[in-house]
């Protein structure tokens, strides 16, 4: 094999779908738009991923921090870097450097660390009658944005976020068009729509069914991201697991959805009753016990492939990757309460001021 070779070509036995076949589980942390939209990198509202473009250093820095936290995949950052989302910022003519940056930055990050590297496409929010052409517009946007992914020579493809799921079946026949060589990961999104009282997309499809007929068309992994929390997002893939034909991923928000608001546009603020999309949520924000249950949970369903989507950062996915069995880098630093100078009994702790200790541990809840 000639040196020149990226890592990537060494590492293709290991490749998506072998790891699933192999009973391995994939950890792709993803949720790149909110992270930079908190750390005031781009806008809520247009959510364009500005960012590569004015700071691919941070998009760099970015993709690192989850592969040290425990992702296996870093997911080229292009979600929303599409054409009619770049036209609504007047961007388009930065369209193809946007793309290429992204992927670029995060073929290298997977090289020098190991990991998978996938590109992304996505929801357009024009699949609408009313739009002239739609089918033929968000067929051109997937045609290019796949091209350069695999020019790119990403290792697989994330089409994700799909309300309807016509829009799913278009994304999922334009992967096996224009990136038929590598495996395509295809995720619905979960809003409110009901057929027959039981959660179907916007356009009608039950899950089941619609996961069976993504699979069918060549989807090599279907499931659910976005939109809905792990309490109101698993309860729908328990089922999709006993009787869909491929693997199943799981990636929520890492928010606490319930059944009242199952999904985080639907989420009101427990104390004051206002509605919290999209830059309100953190008051329901999921804390590491509910994303290491969730990863437990996945575990017994035998949920295969698990990211994080919007919410996601570091110290969650660390949690996920340890409720795996995981030990990623950032894993030399996880907490050890038994060091801490009121909860841990560590023989290093100093004796003195036991008194003031015996105080401050009357305010610490018991647990019954
Ligand atoms: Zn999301």
């Amino acid at each position: 094999m000639p040196a020149s070779k990226p890592l990537h070509y060494l590492c293709i036995r290991h490749g998506l779908m072998e790891r699933l076949r192999d009973g391995e589980t994939v950890i792709c942390a993803e949720g790149y738009l909110f992270v930079f939209e908190r750390r005031g990198y781009l806008t809520a509202g247009s959510f364009v991923p500005e960012v590569v473009l004015e700071h691919p250093n941070l998009v760099q820095q970015q993709y690192e921090e989850f592969v040290h936290a425990g992702s296996d995949v870093v997911l080229a950052f292009t979600y929303y870097a599409h054409r009619e989302k770049m036209a609504l910022i007047g961007r388009e003519d930065d369209l193809e450097t946007i793309n290429k940056r992204a992927l670029r930055i995060a073929r290298e990050v997977a090289d020098r660390t190991g990991t998978l590297m996938a590109g992304n496409i996505s929801n357009t929010n024009i699949f609408v009658d009313t739009v002239p052409d739609y089918r033929e517009k968000i067929w051109q946007i997937f045609k290019e944005q796949l091209e350069w992914i695999v020019e790119a020579g990403a290792d697989y493809v994330v089409a994700e976020t799909f309300d309807n799921f016509g829009e799913a079946l278009l994304a999922t026949q334009a992967c096996k068009e224009f990136a038929k060589d590598i495996p395509c990961v295809v995720t619905l999104t979960s809003h409110q729509g009901l057929v027959d009282g039981k959660p179907a997309t916007m356009d009608g499809v039950k899950y089941n069914e619609a996961f069976n007929r993504l699979a069918d068309a060549g989807a090599d992994v279907v499931g659910l991201n976005c939109t809905r929390g792990p309490a109101t997002m698993l309860p729908i893939l328990e089922k999709a697991v006993k009787v869909c034909k491929v693997p199943i991923a799981a990636v929520p928000v890492t928010y606490r959805t319930t059944k009242e608001h199952p999904n985080f546009i639907s989420s009101i603020d427990p104390i004051s009753g206002e509605p919290l999309f999209p830059v309100n949520l953190d008051c329901i924000q999921c804390n590491r016990k509910d994303i290491h249950d969730f990863g437990k949970r996945v575990q017994e369903l035998g949920i295969k492939y698990v990211g994080l989507c919007c919410g996601n950062s570091a110290h969650l996915t660390r949690s996920l990757a340890e409720s795996l069995g995981r030990k990623p880098p950032a894993s030399r630093y996880t907490p050890d309460l038994n060091k801490h100078w009121l909860l841990g009994k560590d023989d290093k702790l100093p004796s003195l001021g036991q008194e003031s200790k015996m105080k401050y541990a009357q305010i610490i809840p018991k647990v019954e």
